[in-house]
């Protein structure tokens, strides 16, 4: 096939792993970029360790991406978790995986393994150009604004990856949804996903609390049980724990349910022991020493259940112990989505063929998190994010090559 010119709209690393693709097959690809560096949310993630995927069983694997999962299956199948980590190393970025079954890269931060591969992606003759914005069609084109002009460009082909609506500050900010509705695009809302909650913490507690963790619990929601930890927050809960029921909670919350996070902070513990335990305490001594000494509560956890609990709950040891066990905290509202992890929402799957080309826009693919899917943190958003993007980067080419 005749080498072709390729737009790649977004440096992220779905658009970064679709420009390596398209430039190993030979093709004449540029990058445009709106920041002045690329990569800004992959450079963000590798600053609490850059979880770059997960080593559970690959069925396993599959099943985190909810309703999207068959959709994601072939991608998926095309850039596996191992698929990453053999990536990852083949520029030279060594992976482990931790006690959680995530792996990072052994340096524990995103920049060598951007640099060696913005490194490769130039030696494929890939041209970058950042500082310029994606302001919409025109002209039969695609349009930016740079600092020096309004360019228009024609290519053969273009492929989105413009990132989801979360964090906005560092380039994704869904500005193009407008654009690709007008032509004839489904778009599903972008919503908060892997986000924070908040709650109505009493003044007392949110000045004292603020910033402290709850170590070693379980957090039970319609999303099922799991052990972590979250961390109080001025405006309520967030952290790892809370962002895994994050997507139940939310769609309960939009459903006008109330929802609640409910809380064991004893694990291990049964309710029977605990009341026995709690009632063999001396009644003479302090509240907070009997929860100490009785529950094994650390300062944190009886302040929340001080929060949460009524003066009755505390006179029986029984009761007091089924709410050590279940202890519900009411959540009013998700954080907002400029601060939450990742984005649920984006182009609608029908609206794709199966090589990623917009069916409303010939010539036009998509991928990452623009495209409507949502996984909890745990290195399945960045594997989702190159698999798309290898995937598309397949189906332009393919599209090239039968036209
Ligand atoms: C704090 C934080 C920590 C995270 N940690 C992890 C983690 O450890 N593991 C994990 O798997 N995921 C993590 N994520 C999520 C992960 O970083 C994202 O899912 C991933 O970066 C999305 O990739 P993308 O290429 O689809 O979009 P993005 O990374 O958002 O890239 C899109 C690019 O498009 C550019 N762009 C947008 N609009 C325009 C325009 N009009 N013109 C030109 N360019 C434009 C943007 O500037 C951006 O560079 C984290 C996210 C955050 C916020």
């Amino acid at each position: 096939m005749k080498k072709k010119q390729i737009a790649i709209i977004g440096g992220g690393p779905a658009g970064l792993m679709a420009a390596e693709v398209l430039s190993a097959s030979g093709h004449d690809v540029t990058v445009y970029e709106t920041m002045p560096t690329v990569a800004r949310k992959f450079l963000l993630a590798g600053k609490s360790g850059l979880n770059i995927t997960h080593s559970e069983d690959y069925a396993r694997f599959v099943t985190r991406f909810g309703k999207a999962g068959d959709r994601l299956r072939s991608a998926l199948d095309g850039f596996t978790p191992a698929g990453v980590r053999a990536w990852a190393e083949g520029l030279g970025t060594e992976t482990f995986t931790g006690s959680s079954g995530r792996v990072f890269p052994t340096v524990m931060k995103a920049s060598p393994l951007l640099r060696a591969w913005i490194a490769r992606l130039e030696g494929q003759g890939v041209e970058i150009l950042t500082r310029h914005r994606w302001t919409g069609f025109e002209d039969g084109g695609y349009a930016f604004e740079t600092p020096k002009d309004h360019l228009i460009i024609h290519p053969d082909a273009a492929l989105l990856a413009l990132g989801g609506a979360s964090w906005p500050r560092l380039g994704s900010n869904a500005a193009w949804m407008p654009w690709l509705r007008d032509r004839g695009v489904a778009i599903s809302p972008f919503r908060p996903a892997n986000c924070g909650f908040d709650v109505d913490w009493s003044e007392p507690f949110r000045e004292r609390f603020a910033g402290e963790p709850l170590k070693s619990v379980t957090a039970t929601s319609p999303a099922g049980t799991f052990p972590g930890e979250f961390v109080i927050s001025r405006h309520g809960i967030e952290g790892s724990l809370v962002y895994a029921h994050a997507a139940a909670l939310r769609d309960e919350l939009e459903d006008g349910k109330p929802a609640s996070l409910i809380i064991d902070l004893a694990p291990g513990r049964s309710p029977e022991r605990l009341a026995t335990d709690l009632a063999r305490q001396d009644r003479k001594t302090s509240l907070s020493n009997r929860l100490r000494k009785g529950a094994g509560l650390d300062g944190t956890k009886i302040a929340l259940l001080r929060e949460r609990a009524s003066e009755t709950d505390f006179k029986d040891a029984l009761s007091l112990a089924g709410l050590i066990k279940s202890l519900p905290i009411p959540l009013t509202r998700p954080r907002p989505i400029t601060e939450a992890i990742s984005s649920a929402g984006g182009i609608e799957w029908s609206a794709l063929d199966d090589g990623y080309m917009l069916k409303a826009v010939p010539g036009l693919f998509a991928a990452g998190e623009m495209l409507d899917w949502e996984a909890p943190t745990g290195g399945y958003l960045l594997t989702a994010c190159l698999a798309t993007g290898k995937a598309a980067a397949i189906g332009l080419d393919r599209w090239l090559e039968g036209r």
